[in-house]
C-alpha cells in the first residue's frame, strides 16, 4: 500500500493516508509518555510488540463479531486500518481495581470489583486533561450520541469477556485497558486505536507480577522484558 501523508502524530502512533481515501496506515513507535507527556522515553521494540499483538487481538475480536477497524498487517511496526470519525471519548473497563480508581474510592490495587466490569468514560481534552464523564455530562457536551455510547458501551463488554478468557488461558489476568471508538464510511461502529501494554493493564496470573506500561509509569525496571514476555504469550500457545 501506498504511504501518503502523514496525518496525526502522537505519542505513540503515526497515521498516513493511503492511496484509499478509506484506509489509513497506522505505524506504531517506540517513544512512551506517561503523566499527560510530563514523563517521556522509549521501549525498545515497543513499535513492533503492540502492532503485532494488537493486531492479533483485533483478529481475535472480529472473529468473536466485534467490529475493529483492523484490515491486516502492512509491516513490523505497521497495519492498515480503516478511517474512521473517532468518538472524543475514551472507554476504560475494569476488572481488578489499579490506577485512578484505587486513588477515586480508596480501595488497594489489587481488589477485584463486586460486579465487573465497570465501564468509564473519559473526555479526550488535552486542554481539560483527559476528565473522567458522567453520561450526563456526554449528553450535554453531545461528543457522541447516546445511541453510539450505548453501542460501544455494549462492545466494551463485549472486547472484555473475549480478551478475559485469552488472557487467562496465557496466565495473564486482565486488570483494566482503555478502548477507543469511531465510525467508518458507512457509519459502523468500530473498534479503533491499539489493543497493547500500553493500553491494559495485564499481571501475571501466577505472581500478579506487572507485564505493561505501569513499569515505566513507575520507574520499576524491566519494561521491554515485559512487552517481550506479553508479545510471546499472546503469540503463543495456551500455557493453561
Ligand atoms: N489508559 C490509557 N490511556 C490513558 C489513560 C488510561 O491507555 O490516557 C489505560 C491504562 O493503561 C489502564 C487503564 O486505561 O490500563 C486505566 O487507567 P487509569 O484510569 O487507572 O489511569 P492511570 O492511573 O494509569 O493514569
Amino acid at each position: 500500500m501506498i504511504r501518503g501523508e502523514k496525518l496525526y502524530e502522537g505519542k505513540a502512533k503515526v497515521v498516513y493516508a493511503t492511496d484509499d481515501p478509506d484506509v489509513y496506515l497506522q505505524d506504531f513507535k517506540d517513544s512512551a509518555t506517561a503523566f499527560d507527556g510530563k514523563k517521556k522515553g522509549t521501549i525498545g521494540d515497543k513499535g513492533r510488540v503492540n502492532n503485532i499483538m494488537s493486531a492479533q487481538l483485533f483478529a481475535l475480536l472480529e472473529e468473536a463479531g466485534v467490529k475493529t477497524h483492523f484490515l491486516g498487517l502492512e509491516s513490523d511496526t505497521a497495519m492498515r486500518i480503516h478511517r474512521l470519525d473517532m468518538f472524543q471519548v475514551e472507554f476504560v473497563v475494569r476488572n481488578i481495581v489499579a490506577g485512578s480508581l484505587s486513588k477515586r474510592i480508596g480501595y488497594p490495587e489489587g481488589t477485584p470489583l463486586k460486579n465487573p466490569p465497570i465501564v468509564e468514560y473519559y473526555y479526550k481534552s488535552d486542554d481539560l486533561g483527559d476528565p473522567l464523564l458522567c453520561s450526563a455530562h456526554l449528553d450535554e457536551l453531545q461528543v457522541v450520541s447516546p445511541e453510539d455510547l450505548s453501542e460501544a458501551t455494549v462492545m466494551s463488554k463485549s472486547v472484555n469477556s473475549v480478551l478475559q478468557e485469552f488472557f487467562a488461558a496465557r496466565g495473564i489476568t486482565l486488570v483494566d485497558f482503555k478502548l477507543e471508538f469511531g465510525k467508518d464510511a458507512a457509519g459502523v461502529v468500530r473498534l479503533g486505536d491499539e489493543i497493547s501494554p500500553d493500553t491494559c493493564r495485564l499481571w501475571d496470573s501466577a505472581t500478579n507480577e506487572k507485564l505493561d506500561k505501569d513499569r515505566f509509569r513507575r520507574d520499576m525496571g524491566g519494561v521491554e522484558d515485559a512487552y517481550a514476555e506479553v508479545l510471546r504469550r499472546v503469540t503463543g500457545p495456551e500455557s493453561a
